[in-house]
């Protein structure tokens, strides 16, 4: 699977997807095309020049270009013209517009059949937890939480060996599972393998592997269909 920019808020953009690739920067901002800006928004908030994202062999990094209104990562303020190390998953916000680093395309069809739909259950699991650690976060006791972002992150540990024994090799992807995804949403990984439950129900009434033309949150386009 792939990473990449996903507009998700607060703009007429939202949907708008860059995929980060190795060794190339994404500029944001309000200036145009032709300035150098590959991800242009429309929002009064944002400089001409608002910051930019990379990726090189050593991770995902931000830097806030001495923009007008900040930039913020996961809520808090990024200082400005210093690089930001991001993980996956992690929510960005410029002006008014709200970003997300997101995997994206569907999962291996084979990891959704594996050993009887076991990443889907886990996937299902994990959804559920994060929906209660959300609510614990505003409700409940320091320590009930932190107990349940303990299970959290197990399940986590567990969904990286399925993945692994279901045969995937993506290293980054396997790393941030490990890791235990530290956004406090729902991982963008897990998002993906809901988007295909219903789809793997279909798969598995039908029996067979036959393509089953849906575009999971309107995100993929043909290209990153399996083949
Ligand atoms: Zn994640």
């Amino acid at each position: 699977m792939r990473l990449g920019l996903l507009v998700i808020a607060g703009t007429q953009d939202v949907g708008t997807f860059v995929p980060l690739e190795e060794h190339r920067s994404i500029r944001l901002g309000r200036g145009q095309l032709e300035q150098g800006i590959d991800l242009y928004l429309h929002c009064s908030a944002i400089s001409r020049y608002h910051c930019e994202i990379w990726r090189d062999e050593t991770g995902i990094w931000l830097r806030d270009l001495w923009s007008r209104n900040g930039t913020y990562v996961n809520g808090s303020q990024v200082p400005r013209n210093e690089p930001i190390q991001l993980q996956p998953c992690d929510q960005l916000r410029i002006g008014s517009v709200h970003l997300r680093l997101c995997w994206y395309g569907p999962p291996e069809p084979h990891w959704l059949t594996w050993n009887g739909q076991t990443l889907l259950a886990l996937a299902r699991d994990i959804h559920e937890q994060t929906r209660e650690l959300l609510y614990e976060l505003h409700y409940s006791q320091k320590v009930v939480y932190e107990t349940r972002v303990a299970q959290r992150r197990r399940l986590f540990g567990i969904l990286h060996d399925a993945l692994q024994d279901a045969g995937c090799d993506d290293a980054e992807l396997l790393h941030h599972l490990q890791t235990g995804c530290s956004f406090r949403g729902e991982c963008s990984f897990v998002e993906r393998l809901l988007d295909q439950d219903d789809l793997a129900d279909l798969l598995a009434r039908i029996g067979s592997r036959r393509t089953v033309s849906r575009v999971p949150g309107g995100l993929i386009t043909s290209a990153d269909r399996p083949r």
